[in-house]
Order: C-alpha cells, then structure tokens, then sequence
C-alpha cells in the first residue's frame, strides 16, 4: 500500500507539469477497487473481507432481537474521517431514509451507537454488539455510497449474501482460484444461526461478494450457477430489491421517514389522483397522435399497460385550465423533492404550472402556491423535472396545465411522479442517443456535459469518456471540472469544501426501486498539484486551460478529479440506466464546510458525574470519564508506587473518554484505583495508537526519557499503519501528555484512538463485566 503510493507520487513526479483541463486524477488510482480489495491493500485480515467479530462465530447473529439497532441508530462521526467520506455516509442515511425505516440521529448519550471512523479500510461488525460505543470503519477508497450502505448493512444484522446457508443452490466456489489463506471467507453460515428472511438467493445485492474477490489469479472464486448474473454480483450501486425486503422485514419496516408518494399511473384509480373544476380534464391515454407514443415507464414494452396522464391543450380553448390534483399527502415539513417526466407538445405560450395546496384550520379548502411554471413549446421527447417543494402541512400537488391563445397541436403529458422529503439534484444532464454515441466514440474520447451554477455560485461541468480510457476501456469513466463562471471574483479560492454529487440515474418509475450510480467527490482547498507549486482547486483562470464551446462561447476549465471505473459497459446496460436510448446525469454541487466541526458530544459525555466512577469500580458502564484532576491523583499514586504500568484496552476507553469530557469535580476512590492496578497486571493488551498521539508520547518522551516506553514493535506496527501493540506506558507520563495537551483543563478530541484487534477482547477477563447490556 505504502509502496504503491511511493510509486505513483514517483511516477506524478516525473511527469508533474502544469495543472491544466487535461490534468486529472482518479480518486481510485485507475482500479475498480471492491472492499475486499481495500482492507487487503490496507493489510486488513478479517473475516468475509470486511467483517469484525465480537466473539465466537457460533453466536447468532442475525436470529434474535438483541442484535437489532432501535429503528433510529445514533451515530458519531469521528473527525478522523475524510471530509468526502462524511459527505457520503450522510448521502447514504437519506438512501436509508427514502427506502427503509432506518433512520441515523446523531449520537446524543445513548447507551449504544455506531461510531464512524477512518480506519485502514473498510468494515464492521455485524449487528448491534451491545458494547456502547460500535465501531465501523470508512477508511481512504471506502467513500462509495454502495460501501458505505453495505457497511452499514453489517452494523444492521447482516452477514455477506454469498455465505447464506443454501448458497450451493446458486453459485459454486472455485476452491482452488481462491487464496490459501482466505478461504476461510467463503464458509456458510448454517440457517439455525442466520435467516435469509423468506428471499430468495439475490445475485445482485449489494452484500454479495464480487466474481474476483480474493482471488490468486485472474480467474472467478465465484461462479453463479445462471451464466448471466456473473457480471452482476458484487455490485456497489446500493440497496437491491431484495435487500430492501429483507432489511424492511428484520426491522419490521411499514413505511420510512421520507418517501412521500410514487405514481406511475399504471393502476386504473390513478394513485389516487382527482381532477379539479372546469371543463377541462386530464386523460389517462396510452398514446396521443402527436406524441408521445409511449408512455415513459414502460416505454410501449408491456402489452396493456403503459398509461401517461394527457392534457390536450389543442383541444382546449384560450384560457382553460385543466388541473390534475394528488391525494392528501402528509409530507415532514421541509424541503420536498418532486420528480417527474413531461413530454411536452404544446404551444409556446401554453402553460403548465406545479402548485401546491395546503390545508389548514383557516384554509378548509386549501391555499395554493405555486412552485414552477414551465413554458410550453415542443419537446418531443420525455424529459425529467425536478421541482423542489416546501410543504410543511397535509397538502396536494396540483398539476395545472393552460390553454394559451397560440394554436397548439399537442398538449402536456406526465408520467413517473415522485415526490419525497429531500432535497432535489441541482442539475440534470440528458444525454441522447447514447448507444449510437457509444458506437462511434472511441475510448479516450471526453464528452462534456453543459456548464452549471452551484448553489454557492461556482461553476463546473462534468467530462464523461463513454467508452472509458484507453486503460479502462469496459468502464465509463467520469470527471468533475470547475470552471470559469460570472461569480468568480466574489467566490474563495482555492475553492473550499464544495462535494460534486454526480449520479447516473436508474430510470425506474418509483424512486424507492431506483439504484442510481453514485461517484461523490470533495474539493479540498489545500489540495496541491503534483510538483506542489500549484493548487488543484483554485480558479480555473488560473490552473486550467482556455476552452471554446460549440456555440463559440469562450471560458476555462479547470483539472478534473473523478473516476476512470464509475460503472462497467455491463452494468451500464443493465436496470434503466439507459432508457428509450437515453441516459440521464443528476449533478449537485454542496458547501459542505459545516463538516469540518466536530461533530457535537452529547451531554452525557460531556458531564459525567463521580456515581460513574463508582459503577466503574464495580464494573459496570463504558462511557465513564476521568476527569484531568483524577489523572492528577492517578499520577500522585503513581509516584508512590511503581514508575511504569501497563494500560490495558479498558484503561484507554477511559481515557479516551477523558479526552473529550470537561474538567469535573471527581474523586476517585481507593476501589478505582485497584481496579486499574488489577487491570494493569492483567494481560498486556493491543491498542492502536493515532499518529497524534505518537507525537505526544515521542514530544513526552524526550521531556522525561526515564518515564515511557514504547516498545519496538508497536512503532513498526504504528508506522505500518497496522494494529496491533502493547503499549506501556507510564502514567506519570500521561499526566504529562494530558497536561500538554489540555487548554483551560481541556483535552483534545484526538489523543488516543482505540482500536479492538480481533481476539484482544476475549482475551480481557473483565470485558464482559464492563459492558452493560439493557
Ligand atoms: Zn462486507
């Protein structure tokens, strides 16, 4: 991992140059990289790839409540996580919100939450362990929303797709393709222990494991017994039909928190949908003679169905209005995103406008606002719009469509509605005619979307090879590019903290069902260029290159940043993503600088009182804190008695926790202290230790050589960025570092950061007895 990293700064270096338009970089280095690839370049050995275990594998797991979250998990995330990687793990909660009842709060003292870190790679533990603080790693490569869902899935109960108990119906294992040391990962898990919920074998859930993983060579571990799901296992698009299923069914789900509404007009009552005063009406038609011919969710394929909503605005006359008005919805106030196709053949001056009518005490019968009006003219082709609402009572959306006084021979026609408590995509790009563009596009060859405006003000495109680069031809690659706009001189450069959100959609008709591809990136102010004279994500004036459009216009265009492996040929003609020979881009480009806080501690944490101490002295919670001044009085009983003790896991969850607590009236009592005494001589235990705090002990270090010891194998392992040590460590020594570090008698957030090895934990005797369970 090191190595390859030397490598590719060596090999930038020799080619370092100016940053231009042709400048980019791969967040992924060129390589589809899954998870198990990851955790194995990261040096990880666990099981499945990507799976921490609390104990023995012969408990259950997935049978059993105790292993369930509340449907509301509390989450912290750590500050050692990458700011990308925080912008994707919030992304992912709202795919949980929209399709599951899983909703993520942010941890405010509860007994038991998921706490988010970089570690090396990515992994969890699999269900709800019970042990208050539950790690989940999103380490450097991990910062894909199909990862992080998967992950997540872990934490949640579940276990990989390929290890259910009757798997041997489906797929077969090469044994002798996988790597003699991981063979281990493809074991069963016998169906006394784990439920596969009542759904069948899904080769294409995002828990299944890809056909190469741990492979030796260059052939499949995995051979799907159905030749054409090979290409389909592994997928990291996110959440499958079946993994909803089963996740929905384990949690006992009957609706989630912010899907409001989805309509195809397929069914015969029409969603629901009534139509308002006035002669004029909408029609549900299969066809209309100026178009369009089909509808848009089935596209003509399925014989008897294929149903659009029609208003035919040549028919009628000046000044009609037709309106087309959804049941009472009870959206969450806030900010609500409603999707939908039109394919428009109307007259210019024709009209459809996007109310809403809201119902209250003093409004029986509704009061309208409008929302968009979209201008009339002939589209010819089914188009997607988003309008963002902002709904905060029972309501309707109303559809109203108007008559203009220009002759038209079409009308308005509306398909794919859906509506849901999030925010829109800022941007859509549509691209025609994409397989006849992939037939005489070479690979190498860059496509640019259109210029758009962030919300901030900044302007960039999106540069997609459809046929890939000549290294990665099977894949579309995709880049971000910031460029020339009329905000520049009023924007901050570099430019801070802004994440791209670029999603290839999944053109199904109900939004709970679509699996958009996502690649998220972040732009990161410090980012230098390769020879570092330059910064990557200043104004493009300055670090791109001078482009002209094909309409003549003239602007700069930045380096891109993105990926040369967003989705394979395979999986790009796989679902919708290519719908009636289209495919549809979503761009969103976000401040997210209010990450860079810290997330905040709850109060709990932040206030511990001295009964802590006393349950911790018999045994009892693992939030408790040590306050500086108790370290004071664990230091004073230091010097009386031996220089150097040996800090054991449960030690550093106390000082960890000390590390973010305010100083605090505690005293502790002689039990405590003979509790740490006793836990002292208790086996040497493994921790890991974050390069901060290795500065610390080497700043103490040389202040008083006498009083530390790090041993020789923990800063091989610590600068291998592996795992495991003994620390010993005086503590006198860490009065010392804490008094360094503290400020008014606080310390800092990232002094020590505690890592369980597996089998550390079984090997404490008192574990069990420090962990509470409700
Ligand atoms: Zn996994």
């Amino acid at each position: 991992m090191l190595h390859s990293f030397l490598v590719l700064l060596f090999g930038l270096g020799l080619t370092a140059a100016r940053l231009t338009s042709e400048t980019e970089i791969d967040v992924d280095e060129g390589r589809d990289w899954d998870i198990v690839d990851i955790n194995e370049g990261a040096g990880l050995d666990l099981l499945e790839g990507d799976i921490k275990l609390e104990e023995p594998l012969t408990r259950n797991i997935i049978i059993g409540d105790k292993y369930r979250w509340p449907t509301t998990v509390p989450y912290y995330l750590e500050e050692s996580l990458e700011m990308n990687a925080k912008g994707v793990i919030l992304k992912a909660f709202d795919q949980y919100r929209l399709k599951t009842c899983i909703d993520f709060k942010p941890w405010k003292g509860e007994k038991n939450y998921i706490s988010v870190f970089n570690g090396s790679g990515c992994f969890s533990y699999v269900g709800n362990q019970r042990v208050g603080k539950q790690q989940l790693s999103i380490g450097s490569y991990c910062d894909h929303l199909g990862i992080v869902e998967h992950e997540f899935l872990h934490a949640l109960g579940f276990w990989h797709e390929q290890s259910r108990a009757d798997r041997d119906d489906y797929v077969d294992i090469m044994w002798d393709q996988i790597k003699p040391d991981k063979k281990n990962n493809f074991k069963k898990h016998d169906d006394a222990v784990s439920t596969a919920l009542g759904v069948p074998y899904d080769y294409g859930s995002v828990m299944h494991y890809g056909k190469m993983d741990f492979s030796i060579g260059s052939e499949p571990t995995i051979v799907t017994k159905i030749p054409q799901f090979m290409d389909v296992i592994g997928q990291r698009m996110g959440f499958s039909a079946s993994d909803l299923t089963k996740l929905n069914r384990l949690y006992n789900c009957t609706s989630s928190s912010t899907f409001v509404d989805s309509c195809d007009f397929e069914e015969d009552n029409i969603c629901g949908t009534i139509q308002g005063p006035g002669k004029a009406k909408w029609k549900r038609r299969s066809s209309v003679r100026g178009g369009p011919k089909t509808d848009f969710t089935n596209m003509g394929q399925c014989q008897g169905k294929g149903y659009f909503m029609h208003f035919s605005t040549s028919s009628a006359k000046t000044g009609h209005q037709a309106f087309l008005e959804s049941r009472w919805l009870y959206p969450k106030p806030g900010v609500q995103c409603l999707q939908f196709f039109l394919y428009s053949t109307a007259a210019a001056d024709d009209v459809l406008n996007i109310w809403v009518r809201e119902y209250d005490q003093a409004n029986a019968n509704g009061k309208l606002k409008l929302f968009k009006s979209i201008s009339g003219g002939v589209q010819g082709s089914w188009e997607l719009q988003n309008v963002n609402l902002n709904v905060t009572k029972k309501a309707r959306v109303v559809f109203q469509g108007v008559r203009g006084k220009r002759q038209s021979k079409g009308g308005f026609s509306l398909d794919d509605i859906n509506l849901s408590s999030t925010k829109c995509p800022q941007h859509i790009w549509h691209i025609r005619n994409i397989k006849g563009q992939m037939a005489k596009t070479p690979p190498g060859k860059k496509l640019f979307s259109p210029r758009f405006l962030s919300t901030a003000g900044y302007s960039f495109q999106v540069g997609v090879y459809l046929n890939g680069l000549s290294s990665n031809p099977d894949y579309m690659a995709l880049y971000l590019h910031l460029t020339s706009g009329p905000n520049d001189k009023k924007l901050k450069w570099p430019c801070p903290w802004q994440m791209a959100t670029m999603a290839l959609m999944d053109q199904q008709s109900d939004i709970r069902q679509q699996m958009n591809m996502h690649q998220m990136i972040t732009t990161d102010p410090n980012k230098k260029s390769s020879d570092g004279t330059e910064f990557f994500w200043d104004d493009p004036r300055k670090v791109g290159s001078k482009v002209t459009d094909s309409d003549g216009s003239v602007y700069y265009r930045g380096p891109g940043y993105g990926t040369s492996t967003f989705i394979t040929h395979s999986r790009l003609r796989s679902r919708n993503f290519i719908k009636g020979d289209d495919a549809i881009f979503l761009f969103s480009l976000e401040d997210i600088s209010h990450l860079l806080k810290p997330q905040s501690l709850p109060h709990s944490a932040l206030h511990a009182d001295a009964s802590l101490f006393k349950a911790a002295d018999q045994g009892a919670p693992e939030e408790a804190v040590i306050n500086p001044k108790m370290l004071g009085l664990l230091k004073a009983a230091d010097q009386g008695t031996s220089q150097e003790v040996v800090i054991n896991l449960n030690m550093l969850m106390l000082l960890k926790a000390a590390d973010q607590s305010a100083p605090q009236e505690a005293v502790i009592n002689p039990n405590m202290l003979m509790l740490l005494k006793a836990a002292d001589q208790s086996a040497p235990q493994e921790a890991v230790i974050n390069p901060n705090m290795l500065m610390l002990l080497k700043a103490a270090d040389q202040s008083a050589p006498h009083e530390a010891v790090i041993n020789l194998n923990m800063v091989g392992l610590i600068t291998a960025c592996v795992a495991a040590a003994v620390l010993v460590v005086s503590l006198v020594m860490i009065g010392n570092i804490c008094g360094k570090k503290k400020g008014k008698g606080e310390l800092s957030d990232d002094v020590l950061i505690i890592k369980h090895v597996p089998g550390s934990l079984e090997e404490y005797p008192t574990k069990g007895s420090f962990f509470t369970t409700p």
